[in-house]
């Protein structure tokens, strides 16, 4: 399906191949459990604040519907693509699989800078793509949430574009909302406190001692924040951190509270005082115990997968790791790798609570909110171990193989209609 070229697209279906292989998945089933179940895409023209008129692109795909509606993301970001959207919102499926979420995977974006627009701009041409996506979403169908570029005002928005659509306030609509419109408590942590988590359980099966380690995080949005917060908390020395814009670094320790105070009011990390400056690509290189990308995907490739010097691989990010780097890591074996659809899985987990808890307007107070978090987690990533091991193959095999045979087995017992 050339409509969804794209290096990202491919690499999914690179991943989604070897694992279908090991599984022996038959040919038949293959197309079936690959590609997108349907994709829209839509021309969202807005009012500038100057007056004049600008249309944006958005995209919305919906990998499977087997299981329940679909849920994923919304991202706003310069490179948004229908291929890269098809990608993310493949691993969503598998991801949702892998923890045992009643869901299929999507995922949306619109091509646009954020940082360029206006919080007008920015309102106008959210609830114009959710005006445009109502025909295709809903409780039952299709469930966004934040993803790079969008946070919870922006659902709160979509929220109340489709609330107002229908008549009655819907938040059962979207996830990460703010917490006062229904949103779960945990759930603006829930990433980071999740990779933080599984990081701590990497460190267990190793035989590394976490308050001696080191980390570097690429990427300080909310992910990569709330990962180094949860790092610092099991004792990890953050060492450096980048963004968009240029990075730190200090080998005796960021202090992180200065940190968010400086990214608070600079919008980025670069010039933090009391650390020197540091490239993205000088980051993954960097000598650490735990390498944590938080950013976009493809970061780590054929080129540097084998200069990397870390002990633990926690992609935070979706896609990180290109094919051909994991076939370098895989000669590595003094690196362990939390793959994407395990290590930045908190967020769909606590998303899928937010959900259930507003079908039932019955709310959680955080602590039970983080218990079923770390229980969904530990159930995911010991069987992923297990299965790593039993099996001798790579631990993102090893997950994929995991959501990728529950959807198979789903699709089979369903049957194919008419
Ligand atoms: N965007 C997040 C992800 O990639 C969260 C999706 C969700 O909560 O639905 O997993």
């Amino acid at each position: 399906m050339d409509i969804y070229d794209h290096p990202t697209f491919l690499m999914a279906c690179q991943q989604f191949d070897q694992v279908a292989d090991h599984l022996e998945i038959p040919q038949e089933d293959r197309d079936r459990l690959k590609y997108p179940k349907r994709s829209m895409v839509v021309a969202l023209p807005i009012h500038k604040d100057d007056g004049s008129t600008q249309v944006f692109t958005g995209y919305r795909v919906q990998h499977h519907l087997t299981l329940g509606p679909t849920k994923g993301g919304l991202r706003f970001h310069p490179q948004v693509s229908l291929g890269e959207v098809a990608a993310l919102a493949m691993w969503m499926s598998w991801k949702c699989a892998l923890c045992g979420l009643p869901y299929g995977g999507a995922k949306g974006g619109i091509t646009c800078d954020p940082g360029k627009l206006s919080l007008t701009e920015l309102e106008r041409l959210t609830r114009r793509y959710t005006q445009e996506m109502i025909p295709f979403i809903g409780p039952q169908v299709d469930v966004m949430a934040p993803d790079l570029g969008t946070n919870q005002q922006v659902m709160a928005w979509m929220m109340d574009t489709y609330s107002v659509h229908m008549g009655h306030t819907v938040p059962s609509i979207v996830t990460g909302k703010p917490v006062g419109l229904g949103g779960s408590l945990g759930r603006r942590e829930a990433t980071g406190r999740g990779v933080g988590y599984l990081v701590n359980r990497a460190t267990d099966t190793i035989g590394l001692d976490i308050s001696k380690a080191t980390a570097a995080i690429q990427g300080f949005g909310n992910v990569g924040s709330i990962t180094a917060l949860s790092l610092a908390r099991y004792g990890v020395k953050i060492i450096a951190v980048t963004d968009a814009f240029g990075g730190v670094y200090n080998a005796e320790g960021l202090n992180l509270w200065e940190l968010e105070k400086h990214v608070a009011a600079r919008k980025t990390v670069a010039g933090f005082p009391g650390a020197d400056a540091l490239t993205n690509e000088q980051l993954l290189e960097l000598p650490c115990d735990i390498l944590v990308p938080a950013a976009l995907e493809r970061q780590i490739t054929a080129e540097n997968a084998g200069k990397i010097k870390c002990r633990i691989l926690a992609e935070a990010a979706n896609g990180p790791t290109t094919p051909e780097a994991d076939a370098i890591i895989a000669q590595r074996p003094e690196i362990f790798v939390i793959p994407d659809v395990l290590c930045n899985a908190g967020g769909v987990v606590v998303s899928y609570f937010e959900w259930v808890q507003d079908l039932q307007s019955f709310f959680w107070g955080e602590t039970e909110v983080v218990d079923k978090l770390f229980r969904i987690l530990e159930a995911a990533f010991t069987q992923t171990v297990t299965l790593s091991r039993k099996q001798k193959i790579p631990m993102r095999v090893a997950a994929l193989s995991l959501g990728i045979k529950r959807v198979q087995e789903a699709k089979r017992t369903r049957g194919l209609f008419p």
